[in-house]
């Protein structure tokens, strides 16, 4: 039954064969015995979730079921849910039992679906391998010794062990795609506004995203389809038509321009994800696409750039966290001021630390016009980049990760390092466009390879059309790592 895809598990529950009840119990025995090795779970609560399951199972009996009614998705950490422990991978946020429901909640909620659990990730999102989490790092399902990436790794790690069908994720410079890519599972960050930030804890505000991780492109149409929508509580949040996601699926995909750009593939990439990457892009020829090349000039400027708007957006965000309101406070101290010095102190971690420090550091006067204004000028001329570049093509393709899985450790001690594993997926967020990371293949060491699809804003339909299409020739999607076999 885990091996099953949400479409076909929805198929077996409308029909009657299975009941969400007999679904949720062999998840959550799943998830006992395996979620031990892979601590990709932070919450898990059976009898909340067999209550969903129940729920939903008779919403199917009164004949209103939709196509998430009774299926089990994990929910990263970073979404509110009432009445869950929601803590961000934090110790501030530890004791934090959210009294009210994020936007994306409330849709999965409303479509029956049944949370299944609350994952692991970097603390505040903040990481690309899930070792910055208070709860300890995420284990890789295809080598426990290697990171799931970050920082939605236990949302991917847990889907690549089937301790669920599908998981909902954020991303503000990579953390659905990249984790995706790392894990061997099927991610999509959407446009930005497409999904609410209503909930959702914010760490930079103007690139935060929440989106889908399932394992096939199908799935991943599923899961928008609930998540996406208006809310008037997200002031970014985008007022327009609801979409069906999966209508394009089927569609033949000859004669799609598919863009390749050359900064993607000049160098920086380990030749065994360029070698996967390029037979993707063959596999795709054959189907009939088109390729053309095409340039991101300053793409290269997208990790610095980065790096100075997110940690000033983050150290706004994060001033909030101060032991008054809620989450955690110091036991002693003395005055007011020390109250808060020390709660900061002891409930971030260190990356944490250091974003706020180089956050306010660029916001600071004096130093406002040098950072802060000058990366907001390159950020745009990134957008206008990939406004040109679409202009030759349909969708952009490239490397989701320069790497397959690292190992544990391996670059923990230099920040740098870790940036750059962003290094293709940050520019997507910074210029507001949909992105997403399919399976194309595995490295000499059985890890697997992302491919990352990029599409114009509201582009997802033709995205998960390619991705679909690549998917049905394809088995990469299919394959579990080894060891989950369990009953
Ligand atoms: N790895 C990037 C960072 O550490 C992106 C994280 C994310 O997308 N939430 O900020």
């Amino acid at each position: 039954m885990h091996n099953a895809t949400i479409k076909s598990l929805s198929a077996e529950l409308a029909a009657g064969r299975l009941s969400s009840v007999e679904v949720t119990r062999h998840f959550l025995r799943r998830i006992n015995t395996l979620s031990k090795i892979y601590n990709c779970f932070i919450t898990v609560d059976e009898e909340k979730s067999l209550a969903a399951a129940g729920a939903a199972d008779a919403l199917r009996a009164a004949g209103r079921a939709q196509p998430l009614t009774g299926i089990p998705i994990a929910q990263k950490d970073i979404f509110c849910a009432k009445g869950w422990l929601t803590t961000c991978g934090s110790r501030m946020l530890s004791n934090f039992v959210s009294p009210y429901d994020a936007h994306v909640v409330e849709r999965l909620d409303a479509a029956g679906a049944v949370n299944i659990g609350k994952t692991n990730m970097d603390e505040f999102a903040m990481g690309s391998s899930n070792e910055t989490s208070y709860y300890g790092p995420v284990r890789n399902p295809w080598n426990i010794e290697t990171v799931p990436g970050g920082s939605s790794g236990g949302s991917a790690a847990a889907v690549a062990a089937r301790l669920a069908p599908g998981a909902i994720g954020t991303d503000t410079g990579g953390s659905i795609r990249q984790p995706a890519a790392l894990t061997g599972i099927s991610g999509l960050k959407p446009t930005y506004g497409v999904v609410s930030r209503y909930g959702m804890i914010a760490f930079a505000s103007s690139l935060d995203q929440g989106g889908p991780m399932a394992r096939s492109a199908e799935d991943l149409a599923l899961l928008l389809n609930v998540l996406a929508g208006f809310d008037a509580r997200d002031s970014t949040s985008l007022d327009r038509p609801a979409e069906d996601y999966t209508r394009d699926l089927a569609r033949p995909i000859a004669g799609l321009r598919i863009g390749l750009p050359k900064e993607f593939f000049a160098a920086g990439a380990a030749p065994e994800v360029e070698k996967a990457v390029g037979e993707a892009i063959g596999h795709l020829r054959k189907l009939g696409c088109e390729t053309v090349e095409v340039s991101l000039p300053n793409m290269a400027l997208s990790v610095p750039v980065y790096y100075v708007l997110a940690p000033a957006e983050a150290s706004s965000n994060l001033a909030r966290f101060d032991g008054v309101r809620y989450g955690y406070r110091a036991p002693e101290y003395g005055d007011l001021l020390e109250m808060y010095k020390k709660t900061r102190a002891e409930g971030f971690g260190a990356e944490v630390k250091r974003r706020i420090l180089i956050g306010t550091y660029v916001l600071s006067h004096g130093y406002y016009d040098a950072y802060y204004i000058r990366a907001q000028k390159l950020r745009r001329l990134i957008a206008q980049d990939f406004s040109e570049a679409f202009g030759k093509c349909d969708l952009i393709m490239g490397p989701t990760s320069p790497s397959s899985a690292f190992k544990l450790g391996e670059k923990a001690g230099d920040p740098v390092q870790m940036y750059l594993s962003d290094i293709y997926t940050i520019a997507v967020n910074l210029a507001g466009l949909p992105g997403m990371s399919i399976p194309c293949g595995f490295d000499s060491r059985g890890l697997p390879v992302g491919l990352q699809v990029i599409g114009n804003y509201f582009g997802e339909a033709r995205m998960l059309n390619a991705a679909h299409q690549y998917q049905l020739v394809t088995d990469w999607h299919d394959r579990a790592p080894p060891g989950i076999e369990i009953q």
